[in-house]
């Protein structure tokens, strides 16, 4: 059996008494794309944010068989988990190219190089055209695409997307689903974190349902695409 890249056990948040991630076990394998859906208030953000390490949680996590739960942030960076979180920070008065090095900023005295970018402009084309661009001044799609694009320079073995298609419009967050499929398929794991759960649970391989901060569902994407509740409470409105 391979080793997840990525596995949570029994996984608990809480800001003061209110408990946001209740016993979340979830895994994700080398070279897959696992989708995390939930309506607003899931407790989405918050996984993503404990198994980054941004905040405390109670619970197991191993990246590639190493229990992480305890490293900082920082550590966990250097081990190769990325997050990008929905607010898509950028440095806005910074070109794209400048915003790009930046990603590669862990390799700083290292031996070990980060992404280049030639190999970022090939992923992302509207990115070389608009190299020069200062960040501030690029479309929400465009934006998405720098975000994935920096996160890639630090070369993360996991990369984490928090609501990806959040304020696009419906034909940007079709090109950005298929970026992040495209990435998949290049070989980086995916975490991704979704309300729009149709255009998830196209590109995703597996999918967790989050409610209340609980796992109420899981299975593979076909499975969960012809679920009853799935269609009920997450496909049939949109
Ligand atoms: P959304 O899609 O709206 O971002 P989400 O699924 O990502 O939702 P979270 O942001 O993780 O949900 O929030 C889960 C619960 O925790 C919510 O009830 C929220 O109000 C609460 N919560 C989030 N951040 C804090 C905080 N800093 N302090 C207190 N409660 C919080």
């Amino acid at each position: 059996m391979t080793v997840p890249m990525l596995e949570a056990e029994n996984l608990s948040v809480a800001y003061g008494k209110v408990e946001a991630v209740r016993g979340v076990s979830l895994r994700v394998e080398p070279g897959r794309l696992v989708t995390v859906l939930g309506a607003n208030g899931a407790g989405k953000t918050t996984l993503l944010n404990a198994l980054m390490g941004v905040l405390p949680a109670r619970g197991r996590i191993r990246f590639e068989g190493r229990d992480v739960a305890r490293l900082p942030v920082e550590a966990r960076v250097a081990q190769g988990l990325s997050l990008i979180p929905e607010r898509r920070e950028l440095f806005s008065t910074m070109s794209v190219e400048d915003n790009l090095k930046l990603g590669a900023f862990r390799f700083r005295n290292t031996g070990s190089k980060g992404g280049d970018l030639e190999e970022m402009y090939r992923l992302f084309p509207r990115l070389a055209e608009r190299r020069r661009q200062h960040a501030g001044t690029l479309s929400g799609g465009e934006r998405q695409m720098l975000a994935m694009a920096r996160a890639l320079m630090g070369r993360p073995r996991l990369l984490m997307l928090d609501e990806p298609s959040l304020g696009l419009a419906p034909l940007i967050v079709a090109e950005v689903m298929r970026t992040v499929a495209r990435l998949r398929d290049e070989g980086v794991a995916i975490l991704l974190v979704e309300q729009n759960a149709r255009a998830a649970l196209q590109i995703a391989d597996h999918g967790y349902v989050l409610d209340g901060g609980s796992v109420v569902l899981q299975g593979d994407s076909r499975t969960l695409q012809g679920d009853a509740r799935v269609v009920e409470t997450y496909l049939g409105t949109l």
